[in-house]
This record gives structure tokens, sequence and C-alpha cells, in this order.
């Protein structure tokens, strides 16, 4: 009797690796996040990467460059795009901590990132499926693939501890 050999093995190797890189990158999201929660901005982070390395990475800036349109995901795509010196972000991963909002949706479209990581859900803003779905429900000139739930809860939990912070700041005034 030879030893079983599981069917599959190889794939299931393949997998765990591209689910350690999905973490990392997400983990270097989340450093940002925290970043934008130090200054007392909505904990949201982002990078984008190429050929596996981040190439851009970003913070929420709203309220300290009073300004709606400074999300991470914007920032980043401006910062990306300097640095490719292109507004097509060809072949680019991004990875955000929250689910983005239609502003950044439509921008990750425009600028033709590949494909796009997302940690948490954003049932009041969210447009990749949480208040409608940009990025399957309509049919643009250009596709991305969505990946959710990446660090979900780690992501989940910064903005827990930010919005619960700010209560509590809110409750004392
Ligand atoms: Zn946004």
């Amino acid at each position: 009797m030879g030893v079983r050999v599981p069917l599959g093995t190889p794939k299931f190797i393949n997998i765990k690796k591209d689910d350690f890189m999905q973490e990392k990158f997400m983990q270097e999201a989340l450093k940002e996040a925290k970043k934008a929660y130090e200054k007392m901005e909505v904990p949201v982070g982002c990078v984008i990467v190429k050929d596996n390395k981040i190439i851009a990475r970003a913070h929420n800036l709203k309220e300290t460059k009073f300004d709606t349109t400074k999300h991470a995901e914007i920032l980043a795509i401006q910062k990306a795009s300097k640095k490719l010196k292109s507004w097509r972000l060809l072949n680019c991963e991004m990875y955000i901590t929250l689910e983005p909002c239609s502003m950044c949706a439509g921008a990750i479209i425009n600028s033709r990132i590949k494909k796009v990581y997302i940690g948490a859900l954003d049932e009041k803003t969210g447009a990749a499926g949480s208040v409608l779905n940009l990025f399957e429900d309509y049919c643009f000139n250009h596709k991305v693939e969505i990946e959710k739930n990446v660090l979900k809860n780690e992501c989940e939990e910064i903005l827990k501890n930010f919005f619960k912070e700010l209560r509590v700041i809110k409750s004392k005034k």
C-alpha cells in the first residue's frame, strides 16, 4: 500500500502562498489606516502593488485637507500615476482596508487597476456591493477583479475602535 497523497495538494500550497501575500499587503494598508487614526481621520488605508512591490501608499486625509476627495484610494492612485508616469495603472493591484465609495470605485475603474482587495465592508457608502456595485452591475470599458474580506477582522476592528473613541470625545464636549 502506498501513501495516499491528497488530490490537488500543489493547488492548495499555491492558494496558501497567495493568501500570505494578500495579508502582507493588507497589513501595509492597515499601517496607513493607523496613520489616519493618529490624525483623527476615519482610519482607511490603501497601497498599490505592481510586480509584488508597493509603488504607492496613502491614507484618508479628508479632515486634514478640508477636502472630500482626499480619500486614501484617490491619493494612492495619484501617487502611483506619478511614479509610473502614466494614468493607466496597468497590472497594478490595490489593497484597501475599507470598501471603496462610488467616487473611488469610479477612479479605480478609470485608472485600469487590475484587481482590488478589500478588507472591511461599508454598508453606508460601499460601491463594491454594499450600497451598489459599480464593479459588477454596470458594463464599463474596463473590468476590475474584486476580492473581499482580506484581514476583514483587523480592518473592522480599527474602524470600530475609532468610532468608539470619537463617541467618547463627543460625549465629553
Ligand atoms: Zn472613496
